[in-house]
C-alpha cells in the first residue's frame, strides 16, 4: 500500500514545474522522504538548473465503502463535494513552502 501511495505521489509532481526555472520534473527528480498518516514529505531536485526543494503533500484518498469517522456529517458533506488536488495546487503549496523561512514561520501561516 505505502508504495502505491508513493508512486501516485512522485507521478503527481510530475506535473509541478520547477520554481526556479519552469521545467517539469520526471520521475528520477522527485524522492520521497517519508510520510506520516496522509502527510507526506517529498524532496525534489530539478534536472536542468539543479534547484532543490522540500514539498509537504496531503494525500487524502476517499473512503467509498466507509467515511472517515472523525468527520461530523457536516462536515463529510462540506468535503464531499471538494474538487479532487489538482497540479495548480501542489503548485501553489510548493510555492508556499519555498517562502517559508522555516518551519515556525510555516505554521503560523
Ligand atoms: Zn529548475
Amino acid at each position: 500500500m505505502y508504495h502505491d501511495y508513493e508512486h501516485l505521489i512522485r507521478h503527481l509532481l510530475t506535473y509541478v514545474e520547477c520554481a526556479a526555472c519552469g521545467q517539469g520534473f520526471q520521475l528520477a527528480d522527485i524522492q520521497v522522504l517519508g510520510h506520516e498518516n496522509q502527510f507526506w514529505l517529498i524532496m525534489t531536485e530539478c534536472a536542468h538548473c539543479a534547484n532543490q526543494a522540500i514539498i509537504l503533500a496531503l494525500l487524502e484518498i476517499e473512503q467509498v465503502s466507509s467515511p472517515a469517522p472523525e468527520l461530523s456529517p457536516a462536515e463529510q458533506a462540506q468535503f464531499r463535494h471538494q474538487p479532487p488536488i489538482s497540479p495548480d495546487d501542489l503548485r501553489e503549496i510548493h510555492t508556499h513552502l519555498q517562502s517559508a523561512n522555516d518551519l515556525a514561520s510555516l505554521l503560523s501561516d
